[in-house]
């Protein structure tokens, strides 16, 4: 068997509604991850995310490298995203059980990583449960220890845009490698995942749908999708 939890970047877009209605459709919750400043511009997704079932996390105000950033910045991207997060779930009439975090790019920090990890954790952040992830890398990297919410697997579909040489084949091509450079492979038997996949109106006008192909894909090849589950358990 293979298992994943499904997390969605860069929410909200306009098709964001479009993926969330596809996961429910297939039974399958998303931890979606919201830009602070979009979400100021256009709550209305997220709430619809909330509503339905998804869980919205914090992945910053503005979507900086945080390894540019002095601490004090850090946390401020960090802070104000919460506040509209807090608004957001109170908007939606949803109760906020969970607070994770993603760092855009996978970026931790650089010099500051070790105390935005204390910081998210002091400030009650809860770390996606990822004890069922038997890849050694995870643990060699520390990121069974890091309370933010890294991936094991990247489909890597926002690279598909005009010029860029990367296409949907490529991203099949990297659903089907069986000894990535990065990550672990997607399709071995008795694979946990978290994998990670981007809410980008830019990518569906290229490739159409292009969630229900990717997570269709999957679904045929049997991967089991698990509901998101945290530390501390709320
Ligand atoms: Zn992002």
């Amino acid at each position: 068997m293979i298992e994943a939890v499904l997390t969605v970047d860069d929410i909200p877009s306009g098709n964001t509604e479009e993926i969330v209605q596809y996961l429910n459709e297939n039974g399958i919750t998303a931890v979606m991850f919201a830009v602070g400043n979009k979400l100021e511009k256009n709550p209305d997704p997220a709430i619809y995310a909330l509503r339905h079932g998804m869980i919205v996390g914090n992945h910053s105000y503005s979507h900086p490298a945080f390894s540019s950033l002095s601490l004090e910045e850090a946390k401020g991207e960090i802070e104000k995203s919460e506040e509209l997060l807090d608004k957001l779930y109170l908007a939606a009439g949803v109760e906020r059980k969970y607070r994770p975090f993603r760092f855009p790019y996978g970026d931790k920090g650089g010099a500051n990583k070790d105390a935005l990890q204390q910081y998210l954790a002091s400030r009650g952040f809860n770390k996606l449960k990822d004890t069922q992830i038997p890849y050694a890398f995870w643990k060699e990297t520390g990121r069974d220890r890091d309370i933010d919410t890294l991936w094991t697997f990247d489909f890597a579909e926002y690279r598909i845009r005009k010029g860029s040489g990367f296409t949907l084949e490529d991203v099949f091509r990297r659903i089907r490698e069986p000894a990535p450079a990065e990550g672990a492979p997607l399709l071995q038997d008795g694979g946990s995942h978290i994998l990670l996949m981007h809410a980008h109106d830019e990518t569906g006008e290229l490739v159409p749908d292009y969630w229900k192909i990717l997570i269709g894909a999957l679904l045929d090849k049997g991967v089991v999708f698990r509901t998101p589950e945290f530390f501390p358990a709320g």
